[in-house]
């Protein structure tokens, strides 16, 4: 399988998997390259290169960086950033502490509701990672109240759901800057998903986009297995009519979520492109 999963997960942030496995399961695969994207943190960098040391693989160290407009997340992909940046480890910390806060008031909301999760089980749960509400999800699912942890975010758990607790997070603007400060590319992720899911009208609009661009922002992940065929469409023209470059990328959460290593890829031509804009 040739080219470049630019979008994955591990134990890092709420992935299932050790970096050491993706690693190993990427070169299995064939793919040429691998983008190391944990949520809010560079934790997983030197894990990566030291297990791809010796084979094909390209690692490009990334990260998922969590933003917010109008309280529905929006996810800012950042490429070759500099894990040494102050400015952007200060924001990532600053992240993690308001995602404990969260997650606690999350849990209440979930108590309050009769469901008795629990926040040190929520913790265990997410080991080193900063918390998320896969886990949660998971958390949740344990007190055997609900079928599946789709179901923990289709009924309470999903962006406005009666558990849902918006995070602190930096505007997406704001995240596109800090990533390019930080020596990197931003590329925005998943933009069909932001608003409520399988909804027509949900999806990042194209105002919104513009302001990313004119911040800096060089690319669109119009290739996500949870976009539909027509939120593909409209984000390739997107990216077209701006001059950007076209990405796609696995999201793979190990068994979190559904999405297999390398079902979305990225061509190597498309990532020198990505790499030209630095
Ligand atoms: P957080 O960063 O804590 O807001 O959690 C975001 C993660 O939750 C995403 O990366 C997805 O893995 C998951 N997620 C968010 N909304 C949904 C949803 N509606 N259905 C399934 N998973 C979701
Ligand atoms: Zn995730
Ligand atoms: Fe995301
Ligand atoms: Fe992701």
């Amino acid at each position: 399988m040739p080219g470049y999963d630019l979008h994955t997960h591990s134990l890092h942030s709420d992935g299932t998997t050790t970096i050491e496995q993706n690693v190993a399961d990427a070169v299995e695969l064939g793919l040429e390259g691998l983008a190391i994207t944990d949520h809010d943190t560079t934790n997983g960098f030197d894990e990566a290169c030291a297990a791809a040391e010796g084979t094909a693989l390209e690692i490009i160290p990334g990260v998922e960086f969590s933003a917010e407009l109008d309280a529905s997340s929006v996810h800012v992909l950042g490429f070759w950033i500099d894990p040494a940046n102050a400015d952007l480890q200060t924001e990532m910390d600053r992240l993690r502490n308001e995602r404990e806060r969260r997650a606690e008031q999350i849990i209440e909301k979930f108590n309050a509701l009769g469901i008795p999760a629990s926040i040190d089980r929520v913790r265990e749960i997410a080991g080193e990672a900063p918390l998320g509400r896969p886990h949660i999800a998971k958390a949740v699912l344990e007190t055997g109240k609900v079928a599946d942890t789709q179901e923990v975010f289709d009924k309470y758990l999903a962006d406005g759901g009666p558990a849902y607790v918006p995070k602190y997070a930096v505007s997406p603007v704001r995240a596109v800057e800090l990533l390019t400060n930080a020596g990197g590319v931003a590329v925005v992720a998943h933009p069909g998903l932001f608003g409520s899911r399988n909804q027509d009208e949900a999806g990042l609009s194209a105002d919104a986009i513009e302001e990313m661009v004119a911040a800096g922002m060089v690319g669109i992940e119009a290739g996500h297995p949870d976009h539909t065929d027509a939120n593909t469409q409209l984000y390739r023209d997107l990216a077209k009519a701006h001059g950007l470059v076209i990405t796609a990328g696995s999201d793979y959460h190990g068994e979190a979520k559904e999405n297999r290593l390398g079902s979305a890829t990225t061509t190597r031509q498309q990532v020198e492109e990505l790499r030209a804009r630095r």
